[in-house]
C-alpha cells in the first residue's frame, strides 16, 4: 500500500546549503512539490566556504548552469588543486592536484616506479608527474578539452560564497521556490509522532511542511535543538576548532589553486578570487589563543586587508543521524569537517542528491531513513580519514600542536590504510560512494612524506626502463603545459565578472 505523497518541502536556512537545496530540488522535481525556504537576514549566513572540488561541476550541469554564467556572477576563478606549504616540514611544498597522475605501466600506477627511482636519485619531485600540478605551478589553465595529457586535467572553482548563494537563489526563485524572510522562534511538533509540523516566525506567521530540510547552520535548529539528535565529536583527531577569516586585496598572478600553509597551531588558507583574496587561519584553541592567531593571519596576507578578521568557532564531527523523523539536515546542521580539503559544499551536494534518490512518502519508512543515514555516515568517515591523514603523516614536531598530531592515534579505518600504503604503496577504494580517489591519497601521502615501500612488481622492469618511463611522463606533461594559456588570460577573456 502506498502512503500519502509529500506535498510541501520546507527548507529552513538560506546559506549555501539552503539555496543549493532549493535550486536542485526545484529543478529536479519540476513543480511537483511546493518548496519554501525560510531565512533570517538578522541572523545571516556563515559567509565562508569559497573553495570547491571538481564534483561541483556535475551539480552545476544538473542545474543547467554554465561555467561562464557562474564564474561571472560569483567573481570566481578556477582551481586545479591545493598547495600544501610547510605541512611535511618547514620549507617544503607539494600540490594535491585534481586529475590524473601520469600514465599506468603494466598494472602499476606511476607512483610505484617513482618511489623506487626517487630513492635512487633518478627521479624528480613527485610534483612533476601530474599535469594538474605542473599547470598549477606554472599558473596555467585548461578545462581539459584536448588530447592527452591535457584531457587528464580536472578542475573545480573558487567563488564568493555570498554571491554564490544569491546566484542560486535567483535560479531557485525562477523555478517557483517561495522565499520567506523571518526569524524562527518556535518549532511546533506533532504531539503523537514528534514530526515537525511547522515553524513559527517572530512576527507570528507559521510555515508548515511535510518534509523539513534543516539548513540552519551549526545550531541545527530542527535536527538538534528540536529533535535532540546529538553530535559525534571528532576533535581528538582533528584538533582545529576555530577560524578567523579576512579578505585582502588581489595580487597578480591569479593562481589557479588554493594554498594551505601550515602554521604553529593550525594552518592558513588563501583563495584567489577575481576581486579579492580570501584568507583564513584555522587553529586549535588548545594550542594558541585568538589574539596570537589573528596576529599570525594579519602578518601573512599578500595584499592590504579589506576588513577586520571575522571569528568562527566549530566542532569537527557530524550529527549522530542526519535524517530523523521528517527532518533531514544538510550543510553545517549535519556536521562539519574542517575546510582543509574543501569538502563541505560537496557534502551538501551529495546530501541533496541522496534526498532525491531516497525521496520519501508520508510514511517516512525507517528502512529509507536508515539507508540515508548509513550512506551519510560512510561518506563522512571516509572524508574524515583523508583529512586526518594530512595531520598524522608529517615530519613536523617543532610545536606542541604538530607533535600531538604526529603521535596521535587515528581511527582503525585510517591506520589500516596507512599500513597498507607503507607496506607496498597500494590503495583501494572501500566503497562506491567514497569521495577521494587513489590519486588524491597518493599525492597527499607522498607529499606528506610517508615512508612507503614500492610494489614488488616494479622490479619486473629494469632501473633504466623505469627511469625512462618516468622521464617520458615528465617531458610529455611539461611540453603540454608550456602550450596552455595563463589562468589570468583565461579569466580575462571569457569569465571576467
Ligand atoms: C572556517 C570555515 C571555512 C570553510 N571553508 C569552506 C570551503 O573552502 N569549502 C567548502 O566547501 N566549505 C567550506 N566551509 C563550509 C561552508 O562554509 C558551509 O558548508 C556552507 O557555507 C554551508 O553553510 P550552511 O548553509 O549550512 O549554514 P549558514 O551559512 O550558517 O546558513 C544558516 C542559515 O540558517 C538561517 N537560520 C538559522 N537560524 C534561523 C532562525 N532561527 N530563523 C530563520 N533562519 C535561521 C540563517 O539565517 C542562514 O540563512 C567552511 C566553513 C568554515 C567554518
Amino acid at each position: 500500500m502506498t502512503a500519502q505523497p509529500v506535498q510541501t518541502i520546507t527548507i529552513v536556512g538560506g546559506g549555501t546549503a539552503g539555496w543549493m537545496t532549493a535550486a536542485m530540488l526545484s529543478k529536479l522535481f519540476m513543480g511537483r512539490y511546493a518548496i519554501r525556504l525560510v531565512e533570517s537576514d538578522e541572523i545571516g549566513i556563515i559567509g565562508v566556504g569559497e573553495a570547491t572540488i571538481p564534483a561541483i561541476r556535475t551539480f552545476n550541469e544538473l542545474l543547467g548552469i554554465s561555467d561562464v554564467e557562474m564564474l561571472k556572477a560569483t567573481k570566481g576563478t578556477f582551481k586545479l588543486g591545493i598547495e600544501f606549504v610547510d605541512w611535511r616540514e618547514k620549507g617544503h611544498s607539494y600540490i594535491h592536484g585534481f586529475g590524473k597522475i601520469g600514465i599506468d605501466r603494466l598494472w602499476l600506477r606511476p607512483h610505484q616506479f617513482w618511489l623506487k627511482m626517487h630513492a635512487k636519485g633518478a627521479a624528480r619531485d613527485f610534483d612533476h608527474y601530474a599535469i594538474n600540478v605542473v599547470a598549477a605551478r606554472a599558473n596555467r589553465f585548461s578545462d581539459g578539452r584536448g588530447p592527452k595529457p591535457v584531457s587528464d586535467i580536472d578542475f573545480a572553482y573558487h567563488f564568493d560564497a555570498a554571491l554564490y548563494g544569491q546566484f542560486l537563489r535567483r535560479h531557485a526563485e525562477a523555478r517557483g521556490v517561495e522565499r520567506i524572510e523571518g526569524r524562527i522562534i518556535e518549532v511546533r511538533q506533532n504531539p503523537e509522532s514528534g514530526h515537525v509540523a511547522a515553524v513559527r516566525l517572530a512576527d507570528g506567521r507559521e510555515v508548515a511542511g511535510d518534509l523539513f530540510i534543516d539548513c540552519s547552520g551549526q545550531r541545527g535548529l530542527l535536527i538538534n535543538q528540536t529533535l535532540g539528535i546529538g553530535f559525534e565529536d571528532w576533535s581528538r583527531w582533528l584538533p582545529c576548532d576555530r577560524a578567523l577569516a579576512v579578505p585582502c586585496e588581489s595580487v597578480a598572478p591569479l593562481t589557479p589553486y588554493t594554498r594551505s600553509t601550515a602554521r604553529d597551531a593550525g594552518w592558513q588558507w588563501r583563495i584567489p578570487l577575481q576581486h579579492r583574496i580570501g584568507n583564513g587561519h584555522v587553529y586549535s584553541s588548545a594550542y594558541t589563543d585568538d589574539q596570537a592567531a589573528a596576529d599570525v593571519l594579519m602578518a601573512n596576507l599578500n595584499g592590504k586587508a579589506l576588513a577586520e578578521p571575522r571569528p568562527v568557532r566549530f566542532t569537527p564531527g557530524k550529527r549522530v543521524k542526519t535524517w530523523e523523523k521528517n527532518v533531514i539536515a544538510i550543510g553545517l546542521a549535519s556536521g562539519f569537517l574542517e575546510p582543509l580539503e574543501s569538502t563541505s559544499i560537496h557534502l551538501i551536494q551529495t546530501g541533496i542528491l541522496r534526498i532525491v534518490s531516497l525521496f520519501p512518502d508520508m510514511a517516512f519508512d525507517p528502512a529509507v531513513v536508515a539507508e540515508y543515514n548509513r550512506q551519510t555516515d560512510s561518506e563522512y568517515a571516509d572524508i574524515r580519514d583523508f583529512i586526518i591523514a594530512h595531520y598524522k603523516v608529517t615530519q613536523r614536531e617543532d610545536t606542541p600542536f604538530w607533535a600531538y598530531c604526529r603521535h596521535m592515534d587515528v581511527p582503525d579505518s585510517l591506520q589500516s590504510r596507512l599500513d597498507l600504503f607503507k607496506s607496498s604503496a597500494r590503495f583501494f577504494k572501500r566503497n562506491e560512494i567514497e569521495l577521494f580517489r587513489e590519486e588524491s591519497w597518493v599525492q597527499v601521502l607522498i607529499g606528506q612524506g610517508i615512508d612507503a615501500r614500492y610494489d614488488p612488481s616494479v622490479d619486473l622492469m629494469s632501473d633504466a626502463e623505469s627511469a625512462g618511463f618516468l622521464k617520458d611522463i615528465e617531458e610529455v606533461i611539461a611540453d603540454a603545459v608550456r602550450r596552455l594559456p595563463s589562468h589570468d588570460d583565461v579569466i580575462a577573456r571569457h569569465f571576467k565578472a
